[in-house]
């Protein structure tokens, strides 16, 4: 699945400067990068500083569980949430709004 636009734009930008770069809004699966910035879709985890969206938080949490990780698991999306708000409101009460980019 190709990342949105603005992430594509901000990785390239990261891979020229070498410097993190703001996330803006956008939120995506740091799994199989999922684009849920406009999406409702509730559930997900933060595990270490990587998102999980509904799509692979019940996997993750499963190995947790089985592996002895589960302090790792930063956050749970509350119940009522979307993943996107659950994802932004962390970010700005961690105050990490920038993306480390890691080379594919
Ligand atoms: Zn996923």
């Amino acid at each position: 699945m190709p990342l949105p636009k603005e992430l594509e734009d901000a990785w390239k930008r990261a891979e020229e400067t070498g410097q993190p770069v703001e996330a803006g809004r956008s939120v995506v699966c740091d799994s199989c990068t999922k684009d849920y910035t406009d999406l409702p879709d509730e559930g997900g985890i933060v595990f270490g500083s990587s998102g999980y969206g509904p799509c692979c938080a019940p996997r993750m949490l499963a190995d947790a569980r089985k592996f002895g990780e589960m302090k790792y698991v930063s956050a749970q999306c509350p119940a009522g949430t979307s993943y996107a708000d659950f994802i932004r409101t962390y970010r700005q009460q961690h105050s990490s709004t920038t993306v480390r980019i890691r080379k594919r």
